[in-house]
């Protein structure tokens, strides 16, 4: 028996780095998965990894910040495997870095959207699913930045992560009592192709590196197993949380 035997899980962000990883791991522990994400190659290679190692996926390529995408996701859950136990909004970008008075409303309103009103919409969809169930685990996929640490140039992507904390706390009120459990997971920084746009020169890894107490950057697979914490019965009276895996960013000053 695996963590996850039987349970039929939504993966957003899935054909790269920390979704991509979570997808993976999620399939290698029983659940069926359905992976999504914009880039249709990436799934498919993603979905035939899955498959080589016997695990069951369905593939959906789309953006986030389309309510159609997130009702296609939960319809496709519904139809191919029977139901919905685990979504992990992962699904995100940094966007145009700017100080707040360079920063382009346009790009303010991308980061919102990217980040925070695909989080919305994803569980307006998912919720009536996993109540049906009987129960279930929402997770999204918060950050360090904007809930810790505050990061120049950061502010629309900051505001956004730090907006899902609000909406898990407020998901998990409404929804406890139907057995459904809501918790942000806030990776800190993670070696994936998403983060090599900030950690590019050895300069910037390095430093990177260096504000965390680990003095590394996790590799997704170590991001993936704490939302596998998150999804399984191991947190079974985890909710409403933000869950830092951070390698110690938030508490080192040295
Ligand atoms: P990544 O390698 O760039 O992956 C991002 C994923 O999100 C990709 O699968 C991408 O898919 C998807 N995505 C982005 N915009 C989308 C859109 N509009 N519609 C649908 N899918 C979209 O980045 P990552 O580092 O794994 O990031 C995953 C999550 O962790 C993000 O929410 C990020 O903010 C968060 N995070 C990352 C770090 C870090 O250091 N890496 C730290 C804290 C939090 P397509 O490109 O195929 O659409």
């Amino acid at each position: 028996m695996t963590a996850l035997t039987d349970r039929v899980a939504i993966v957003t962000g899935a054909s790269s780095g920390i979704g991509r990883a979570t997808a993976r791991l999620f399939a290698r522990e029983g659940a069926r998965v359905v992976a999504a994400g914009r880039r249709r190659d990436e799934l498919e290679s993603l979905a035939a990894a899955i498959r080589a190692e016997g695990g069951e996926v369905a593939v959906l390529a789309g953006d986030v910040r389309e309510e159609e995408h997130a009702a296609a996701l939960v319809a496709l859950a519904l139809e191919r495997f029977g139901g919905l136990d685990v979504a992990f909004n992962n699904a995100g970008a940094v966007g145009e870095m700017a100080s707040v008075p360079a920063l382009s409303l346009a790009a303010w309103r991308e980061a919102i959207e990217v980040n925070l009103t695909s989080a919305f919409l994803a569980a307006r969809h998912q919720v009536p699913a996993l109540v049906a169930r009987g129960g279930g685990s929402l997770i999204f996929t918060s950050s360090f930045v904007g809930y810790t640490v505050g990061m120049p140039g950061m502010g629309a992507y900051a505001a956004a992560k730090a907006g899902l904390i609000g909406l898990t706390q407020t998901l998990a009120a409404e929804l406890g009592a139907q057995g459904v459990r809501v918790n942000a997971l806030l990776p800190g920084g993670t070696d994936t192709p998403g983060a090599r746009g900030s950690v590019g020169t050895p300069e910037s890894r390095a430093f990177v590196e260096g504000l965390h107490a680990l003095k590394r950057m996790a590799a997704p697979e170590e991001i993936a197993r704490s939302a596998l914490y998150l999804a399984s019965e191991a947190s079974s009276f985890t909710t409403g949380t933000a869950l830092l895996a951070d390698g110690g960013v938030s508490i080192t000053r040295t």
